[in-house]
């Protein structure tokens, strides 16, 4: 096995510009770091990483001519397409210099992206550098998205309201509402960019920032769709050495807040970087806390109430009882606050990270998925894992206090908040062998590493 801190070769690392996607390739490149290889992050204009919390990796902007202005006016089938098209000649110009290099260790040995920033493929094959795919969702995820030629072939798609409840074949659990593609607004679209980024041409391996102890029953068969190695070697964030590579300024002052509260009394509420709910939700959300009578720290993203300035609709009695147990920021530093004692609960949209976040620190969640493969993660958090409650329908407020009641004192919670310690326990037995299992090697020509799988 390679030796810390010895130079194994240069890797290039291409993030797809969200925070729920620039996290765990930074955390990748950290891990990678930390084994002794040089890395250079490749990354848009847009929404780029700041370069001044890693300080050990070289970033390497690429134009991608799309302004936050842009952006705010574009959906994100657009704004993906456009990302990808616009970077692949400027990515393409800027690496090409460094495989000019005299020296082997200066030139590049890899290059891993995100499947998202599908037109890395073809600079990489232009260039002649082997690549890597990250994938950053769930295997569970992958699979389904693997599975939609076969579902379109037996006639499920477009999927209707009808069968809603009913279980995919071949997915169990999952029903067709829990799909990322159901109810999608744009779904030629969706199923387009599915059918470009799943259909691995080149790429010489796929890694996943999941464990086979959450997700073994999905690694089986991806393992055998893909004629290529499938490295689950997650959760990044608890292998790589800590560090933040959050776009928005995280306000630490929640932390001392938290110092205050009672062990297992605070929940914590957060919808991730890309959801949004709108003004009803909004009050109902806040009523829900207000009368569920637990402590909370609840993150309002600027921008995430959908026609509203931030808070500016709370009644004088809500703001009250946040001064009383409540703790409003703007963004958390939400490792750091689900690792703390006092956090008891989550209420989440169960992203991955944040689903995986969760699960690391034995915290058990309220599952409130907006959309995409947050169904899914939601479904496997409460039906298979049952560490979470299915917040389902239309938000009232009676329902988010009946939910969380049950989950932070109820005997259910109780239940509840045993499971996730187990789990928790499972994963750290996990991440103890993924060091052990994963051969770091010298030369990452053919794939970075070799696993044993
Ligand atoms: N996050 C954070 N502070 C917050 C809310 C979220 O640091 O106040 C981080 C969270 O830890 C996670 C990421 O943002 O790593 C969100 O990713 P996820 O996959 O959960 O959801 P997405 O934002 O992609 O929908």
């Amino acid at each position: 096995m390679e030796k810390q801190g010895e130079r194994c070769g240069k890797l290039v690392l291409v993030p797809c510009p969200f925070q729920g996607h620039i996290n765990p390739m930074l955390q990748l490149a950290a891990i990678l770091k930390s084994k002794g290889f040089s890395i250079t992050i490749a990354h848009t204009q847009f929404n780029s990483p700041n370069p001044s919390n890693h300080h050990d990796f070289t970033f390497l902007p690429i134009p991608d001519g799309i302004s936050d202005r842009d952006a705010a006016t574009m959906d994100f089938m657009a704004l993906i397409t456009a990302l990808n098209a616009n970077s692949e000649v400027p990515l393409r110009e800027r690496l090409s210099p460094m495989m000019k290099q005299e020296e082997q260790n200066d030139r590049i040995a890899c290059i891993i992206y995100d499947a998202i920033m599908y037109k890395t493929e073809a600079v990489a094959n232009h260039l002649k550098i082997p690549s890597i795919v990250l994938e950053t969702g769930s295997a569970a995820t992958l699979l389904t998205y693997a599975a939609v030629p076969r579902l379109q072939a037996d006639g499920y798609i477009p999927l209707q309201d009808s069968m809603s409840q009913d279980l995919v074949p071949l997915l169990h659990p999952f029903r067709f509402k829990d799909l990322p593609i159901f109810n999608f607004p744009n779904l030629e679209a969706l199923l387009q960019l599915l059918a470009t980024t799943s259909n691995i041409k080149t790429s010489s391996a796929i890694i996943l920032n999941t464990l086979d102890c959450l997700e073994h029953p999905s690694l089986a068969p991806l393992q055998k769709h893909y004629q290529v190695p499938i490295f689950s070697m997650g959760p990044f964030h608890k292998i790589a050495p800590p560090s933040s590579s959050s776009l928005l300024k995280e306000d630490t002052n929640c932390i001392s807040w938290l110092d205050k509260q009672s062990p297992n009394s605070v929940i914590y509420v957060s919808i991730g970087s890309v959801a949004s709910i709108d003004e009803r939700e909004l009050v109902e959300t806040a009523w829900g806390l207000a009368n569920s009578g637990q402590p909370f720290l609840w993150v309002v993203r600027p921008g995430s109430i959908r026609g509203l300035e931030w808070l500016a609709l709370l009644p004088e009695s809500f703001k009250e009882t946040v001064e009383e147990r409540g703790c409003i920021v703007e963004w958390a530093p939400q490792k750091e606050v689900l690792a703390h004692g006092a956090v008891g609960g989550f209420w989440s949209h169960c992203g991955w990270n944040s689903t995986l976040e969760s699960t690391c620190e034995g915290v058990p969640m309220v599952c409130r998925p907006c959309f995409g493969d947050q169904r899914m993660n939601a479904r496997c958090l409460s039906h298979v894992w049952r560490v979470g409650l299915e917040l389902e329908n239309e938000l009232q407020r009676g329902e988010i206090e009946r939910t969380i009641r049950r989950l932070m004192v109820g005997k259910e919670g109780e239940e509840m908040r045993r499971s996730a310690i187990d789990l928790k326990l499972k994963v750290e037995l996990s991440i103890e062998k993924v060091n052990t299992r994963i051969d770091w090697k010298e030369t990452p020509e053919a794939h970075v590493f070799k696993a044993d799988l």
